[in-house]
């Protein structure tokens, strides 16, 4: 059976040090808001090449809480792209904001700088964009269409840890990068955890207010606040992730080139293109008969995801929400399939994928 993934084999390599870490930070007796936090800040701060790094509970929270930052006027509107994880359209919903959908490149499944200036109106306040699957959006682009029409750009890094654009880090070209350690992220805790990066020194201290009741001095509070602090434990696990991401993602970058060499073209591949340096959180492909190939490959001993079953706008939750037809985002929805692509994975495990892809097609 090859597993989609597996988070036990995956934090494996790491058994001892967590264990080290664990124990230290047990005995120090000081579990919120310490030294861990503050280490891990600075170092994924330098990874990331931003001035500033700011520990959140999530990455939802980094999301409500970069918004947040902004005091947009209710009502406002923020362009998100048609096919995101739902977190980014709900952390909109959640600041009282309304959620503008633009549709997607068919091509690199991130939203179409060319199809964002149509949705602009007078209360149009920020660009959400997401690099999906661990590959950058056409930052150029947006951040040129931002400047243009005075939008902030809040990022939603969640699955491009370390994924450039031109060279540049992925959550550094707008206000905001909004990063998720969630398990089964590139760079994932033992647990919930988020950061927001910034390099704007009055953003992040208003962030680290708001992440802590809205107050600089204990029981002192400048502004309304919430409780959304990384905590001791998992800033310590980070740190030591943080340490082998280039590695995982090499790791990754690897076995998504065997595919993209061996998967034959019947299947729609990611792009490849050298404005992109992708990390692969997902690797999908897409297929007409999607849901027979998913039963295929299970049948065969191989496990896969769909990223995402639903597009946003067929949600439940975002009916009165979400308004109009987004054709591209339902395509994509369809017959997208994630094929097992985790740091422990091998390159003979790949290899026994791309071959039951081939048998798929001569049944
Ligand atoms: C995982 C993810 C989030 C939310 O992160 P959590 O830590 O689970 O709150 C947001 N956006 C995208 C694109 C994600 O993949």
């Amino acid at each position: 059976m090859i597993e989609y993934e597996n988070l036990g084999k995956l934090n494996n390599p790491f058994f001892e040090e967590y264990q080290n870490s664990f124990s230290q930070t047990l005995q120090s007796g000081w579990y919120v808001l310490g030294n861990n936090v503050k280490n891990f800040e600075s170092e994924f701060a330098e990874y990331t090449k931003s001035k500033f790094c700011i520990g959140v509970a999530s990455g939802l929270d980094a999301l409500v809480l970069a918004l947040r930052a902004f005091s947009f006027k209710p009502g406002s509107e923020v362009i998100v792209p048609s096919n995101t994880y739902i977190a980014t359209i709900l952390s909109i919903v959640q600041c009282g904001l309304v959620p503008v959908l633009v549709e997607p490149d068919i091509l690199t499944y991130n939203i179409d700088p060319n199809k964002i200036e149509e949705k602009i109106s007078k209360k149009t306040v920020a660009i959400m964009p997401v690099h999906l699957y661990g590959k950058s959006c056409k930052m150029d682009l947006i951040v040129e269409i931002a400047k243009q029409y005075g939008l902030k750009i809040i990022e939603d890094a969640a699955q491009s840890h370390g994924a450039l654009f031109k060279g540049k880090m992925t959550g550094t070209f707008g206000e905001f990068g909004a990063f998720s350690f969630y398990p089964t992220k590139n760079l994932g805790a033992l647990g919930d955890a988020g950061a927001l990066t910034t390099g704007d020194s009055d953003l992040a201290k208003t962030i680290l207010r708001l992440r802590n009741y809205g107050s600089d001095v204990k029981y002192y509070n400048e502004i309304v606040g919430f409780n959304s602090r990384l905590d001791e434990i998992q800033a310590g696990f980070l740190s030591i992730k943080l340490k082998s991401l280039d590695d995982i993602n090499k790791h990754k970058r690897k076995l998504a080139g065997i595919y993209l060499a061996n998967i034959p073209s019947d299947y729609i591949l990611p792009v490849v293109d050298e404005d992109y340096f992708d990390v692969y959180h997902i690797f999908n492909i897409r297929h007409e008969q999607r849901d027979e190939l998913r039963s295929f490959l299970l049948d065969n001993g191989i496990k896969t995801e769909i990223h995402y079953p639903v597009s946003p706008n067929k949600q439940k939750a975002m009916q009165g929400i979400i308004f109009g037809e987004y054709p591209i985002s339902e395509e994509i929805h369809a017959t997208t399939l994630s094929l097992p692509v985790s740091y422990f994975h091998t390159e003979d495990d790949v290899m026994k994928v791309c071959e039951c892809l081939e048998r798929f097609l001569k049944k």
